[in-house]
């Protein structure tokens, strides 16, 4: 079963609708792998900020002669084609995203080929649907404007619990928006440190102590801050402090960790089980939370995971960018036992859908996955070309 074609969109459901720090935010790339034996698989290789969904798509392009002509079957090759073609770029990230969407789209195929559900394919399920934790839960929605003040995230929480979440997790610390993607000193001022820690003094105290809250830094923070603030934050039992530090710096990492109580979770920016295995084996996080779209593909969170349990450390991957990334991390860790809960973007679900052949099945805070073959949706191509991000040509 040769590869034929590999089809390439940069979609904006929103139409440039949704931004983020100034830039269009649901900027998704998606990739269509199609084969002689009239199977076509479906992949996501979306990236951050915006403008990194166009340099993927276009990296995937110009890597076109090494994915066409090869067999589909054989995922763990094209990893591995993919991954060391593109090495001399660096090993970190640009490698990574693209050979995600390729695999996610092969097990896509091999599902379809096979009548089966990927997650069957990985071994089967060991539970019944993913339980999921909550973010975006802040942004404008369902008639109420973004949070803005601390008692606004009260009554949002109190809102997104309501509909049967039980993890909800927020960057409370407004201030540093404008430094997420431009670190310069990893400072913060006093009122923009207080203004974080008493939006979530006020969520613990709106939604009670079983609920769990996860604060994400964004890896914002020098060493000093970042110990300070999770200090400050340890009275109201935070569920983990994301990304404390930079992510490029374990010694970082590893000197907050000292000098902090609270749990510690990395990893939406480390890429492959190489980046994984010293915070392993540093003891450097309680959680590790792999990108299926930016680490390696659904074959590489599978290796993570299992590298992670033999430390017993749960995954609970990251999951911001679009549909695809969603489908496939769940599939993922419907076969993962060492898992805590896949990352859900709660104000995206109207686009989600509106790319879906069929809406996500979610009940509360678990997701649903159909036994249909490979993925179990399928994107529209007409639709995707009808809603191309802008600057996007093909
Ligand atoms: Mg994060």
């Amino acid at each position: 079963m040769k590869i034929t074609d590999v089809e390439v969109y940069v979609v904006d459901p929103t139409g440039g609708a949704a931004t983020y720090n100034e830039e269009p935010q649901n900027v998704w790339t998606f990739v269509r792998v199609l084969t002689d034996a009239g199977v076509h698989g479906w992949g996501e290789s979306s990236n951050f900020p915006a403008n990194g969904s166009f340099i993927i798509a276009d990296a995937i392009r110009r890597l076109r002669p090494w994915i066409v002509g090869q067999d589909a079957a054989d995922i763990t090759a094209m990893w591995h084609r993919l991954f060391r073609k593109a090495a001399y770029l660096g090993p970190r990230g640009l490698p990574t995203a693209v050979v995600s969407g390729i695999d996610i789209a092969l097990w896509d195929i091999k599902g379809k080929v096979a009548g089966r559900p990927v997650y069957d394919l990985l071994g089967g399920k060991v539970r019944a649907s993913v339980p999921l934790y909550a973010n975006g839960w802040f942004a404008a929605q369902d008639g109420h404007p973004a949070c803005a003040k601390p008692e606004d995230y009260a009554a949002a929480a109190r809102r997104v619990v309501a509909r049967g979440h039980a993890a909800i997790k927020l960057d409370p610390f407004h201030e540093m928006v404008p430094y997420h993607t431009g670190y310069l000193t990893g400072g913060i001022t006093a009122v923009g440190e207080e203004f974080g820690v008493t939006c979530v003094a006020a969520i613990r105290e709106a939604i009670g102590p079983e609920i769990v809250v996860l604060i994400d830094a964004h890896g914002q923070y020098n060493v000093p801050t970042a110990v300070r603030l999770a200090r400050r934050l340890e009275p109201y039992r935070i569920g983990w402090f994301e990304e404390p530090t930079p992510p490029e710096s374990l010694e970082a990492l590893r000197a907050v960790r000292e000098q902090v109580s609270v749990p510690i979770c990395v990893g939406e920016r480390l890429y492959t089980r190489w980046d994984f295995l010293p915070v392993l084996a540093g003891r450097l996080a309680d959680y590790l939370m792999p990108d299926v779209v930016w680490t390696g593909g659904i074959s590489e969170v599978i290796r993570i995971a299992a590298l992670a349990e033999t430390y017993h450390v749960p995954v609970t991957p990251h999951n911001a960018m679009g549909p695809l990334q969603v489908v496939a991390g769940a599939h993922a860790m419907l076969a993962v036992p060492n898992f805590f809960r896949l990352e859900h973007n709660v104000a995206n679900v109207p686009w989600y859908d509106r790319c879906l052949d069929r809406p996500l099945d979610l009940r509360g805070d678990q997701l649903h996955l159909s036994p249909r073959p490979g993925l179990g949706v399928e994107l529209d191509p007409a639709f995707l070309r009808a809603h191309r991000a802008r600057g996007w040509s093909g």
